[in-house]
């Protein structure tokens, strides 16, 4: 360590929020040079070069073949696909000397289609799987958390090539598989959660999260069974459908100023209906509009139990490609039958608004809601009698104690770190870019694709919210920047001597050492930034080395014993070896 090029901090940087990014940064294994951009110290390309052969190994083993494209990408190309406007804000786009239009790709989709529709031309040629470990590059609109959400970050994306979709399942499946050998090995505590709700029949997408405070993603979790899905894919089980037979006819009531649900809870309960009124008992419509790709917009209502909110980002999940935005003054001023404050689905069909509910509001519910009337509600609105939706949608926001769709148990919302994302793409961008490979009849058939990707810097910082403690990194040993931290802390030649003798020796064997022999700093420091670097097994030659004795110190554990120096090698072999 006398001569590695690092320097590690006491104090947190300033900018830091999460533990990752202050203890990436205190430990030297990276420095920060604009927001969302990291340079990588030796120690921290140590780490990340670990994380890339395992990618690599788990791509290879299920025959994926390296190849590697340019960041730098034509703006025509993805102007075929349409994501030149598509991304947005995220996308950084540049012109060359001469007013040529280039980006910087935040994914390859694109050029890996564009590869092989150069180059493959039969059925014969499939399945094909095709990988890379790239820089991609997002101009993301928080880069706040470090390397766990970069602008310039790597990642490994491959893409599967198949001619049918029961080859598509199995190319999704085997990069599944080999998803959860590589996040495994990587050390992770993970959940693969659905990403597309199946109830809308979308193709199979799974994340990989590795549950943490600190995750941007919300997920939702299954106490009981193995569903996990995140916030926008999740589905909740559906109430008995209600008998309605009993239930009295709609009764509009007077009910002025009360614009919130609380307001009416209130004044419902001093009304003499002969039951307690809460807020779950009522029927909230919430004015939003869709727009489908090259439409207009249009309003729709959703009704939801009114104790619950309305979720944008789960329906917008859902209704994709269709966008959908919170309706304002002018939609509403353009729909007179809605009454703010007042809306009842009573009279939706008739003013042929699309009107959908959330699945807990039952076929034979009965609902106290807006009577279409200012300062008028309506008592035993019930669903198929009074009103009838036009469908159903996963609209309310989960919370804690939703029942599972699986099993019936309870859910639990958790946060997380999306670590990969595995993705049957279908024949989008095989049609865009007219990707097809000649039958066994002769007649071209459209190739069918699966993208999967691997955040391999962000899996640094991730990994490392998983295992920090009070005292710094504690790296699994799959990804150490090295097997054995040796410690010299006695200013002894003799000491230092049979440090680096042991040094060596290991090193022989195939054990790589941090070795810190820096002859002017302090054994309190140096135990300090041992614990600070986060190396599995710390070994100290020092005050008992005079008894012949050195110290083998697991940075997990803390545990630690003392061994004879004489074959100590041995020993500390077999423990790095597990
Ligand atoms: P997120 O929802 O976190 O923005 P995404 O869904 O846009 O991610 P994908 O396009 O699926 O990400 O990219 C594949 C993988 O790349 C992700 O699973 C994630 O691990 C990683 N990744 C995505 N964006 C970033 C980023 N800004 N910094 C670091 N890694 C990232
Ligand atoms: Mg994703």
């Amino acid at each position: 360590m006398s001569t590695l090029f690092l320097r590690t901090l006491r104090d947190d940087p300033a900018d830091a929020e999460v533990p990752s990014h202050k203890l990436l940064v205190r430990g030297g294994y990276v420095r920060r040079l604009a927001p969302g951009i990291y340079s990588w110290m030796p120690l921290g390309l140590a780490v990340l070069g670990k994380v890339e052969q395992i990618v690599r190994e788990e791509m290879a083993s299920i025959g994926g073949q390296e190849v590697h494209f340019p960041a730098l990408v034509p703006r025509e190309i993805f102007e075929t696909s349409g994501r030149w406007s598509d991304y947005g804000d995220t996308l950084f786009r540049l012109q060359d000397r001469r007013g040529v239009g280039y980006l910087l790709a935040p994914t390859h989709e694109e050029l890996f289609t564009l590869l092989v529709k150069g180059e493959y031309s039969s059925y014969k040629d499939y399945p094909l799987v095709l990988f890379q470990i790239q820089t991609k590059y997002r101009d993301e609109a928080r880069p706040r958390a470090g390397i766990l959400r970069g602008r310039e970050f790597i990642m490994k994306d491959s893409y599967s090539f198949d001619l049918t979709d029961d080859g598509l399942a199995t190319s999704y499946q085997a990069h599944r598989d080999a998803y959860e050998r590589i996040f495994t090995r990587l050390g992770f505590d993970y959940r693969i959660v659905f990403a597309v709700s199946g109830a809308m029949g979308g193709s199979a997408s799974e994340e990989f999260l590795a549950p943490t405070p600190s995750g941007e993603d919300t997920f939702v979790q299954c106490e009981n069974c193995d569903y996990a899905a995140n916030t926008e894919a999740v589905e909740i089980q559906r109430p008995q459908v209600e008998d309605a037979s009993g239930t009295p006819p709609q009764q509009v009531l007077d009910t002025p100023d009360t614009p919130t649900i609380d307001t009416l809870v209130e004044r419902l309960n001093t009304l003499g209906l002969g039951r307690v009124f809460t807020a779950a008992d009522t029927l909230k419509n919430v004015v939003l509009k869709t727009r489908a790709p090259g439409g207009d917009w249009e309003l729709l209502v959703v009704g939801v139990p009114g104790d619950r909110e309305v979720d944008l980002k789960r329906l917008a999940g859902q209704l994709e490609p269709v966008e959908v935005a919170q309706a304002d003054a002018d939609d509403l001023a353009a729909a007179p039958a809605l009454v703010k404050g007042y809306i009842g689905p009573q009279v939706l069909a008739k003013a042929m608004i699309r009107y959908l509910v959330d699945p807990l509001v039952v076929e034979g519910s009965s609902w106290v809601t807006g009577a279409n009337e200012h300062d008028r509600h309506a008592a035993f609105v019930t669903r198929g009698r009074d009103f009838t939706p036009d469908g159903e949608i996963g609209a309310v926001e989960i919370r804690d104690g939703d029942r599972c769709p699986k099993c019936g148990a309870s859910l639990m919302i958790a946060r997380g770190i999306e670590l990969g994302h595995v993705f049957q793409l279908g024949q989008k961008y095989a049609k865009a870019f007219g990707l097809t490979a000649l039958g066994p009849d002769g007649k071209p058939v459209t190739v069918t694709m699966g993208s999967y990707g691997v955040g391999v810097s962000r899996a640094v910082a991730a990994i490392v919210e998983q295992t920090y403690d009070d005292k710094g990194l504690c790296w699994p040993r799959s990804i150490a920047p090295a097997d054995v931290h040796l410690v010299a802390t006695i200013k002894d030649e003799a000491v230092y001597a049979a440090a680096s003798v042991l040094a060596e020796e290991l090193e022989a064997n195939a054990v790589s050492v941090l070795f810190d022999d820096r002859w002017a700093i302090s054994p309190g420091v140096k135990f300090k930034d041992a614990e600070l670097l986060g190396v599995p097994t710390i070994v100290v030659v020092g005050k008992t080395y005079a008894e012949g004795q050195l110290e083998v110190r697991d940075r997990r554990s803390g545990e630690s014993r003392q061994l004879p120096v004489a074959g100590a090698a041995a020993a500390i072999i077999a423990a790095v070896r597990g």
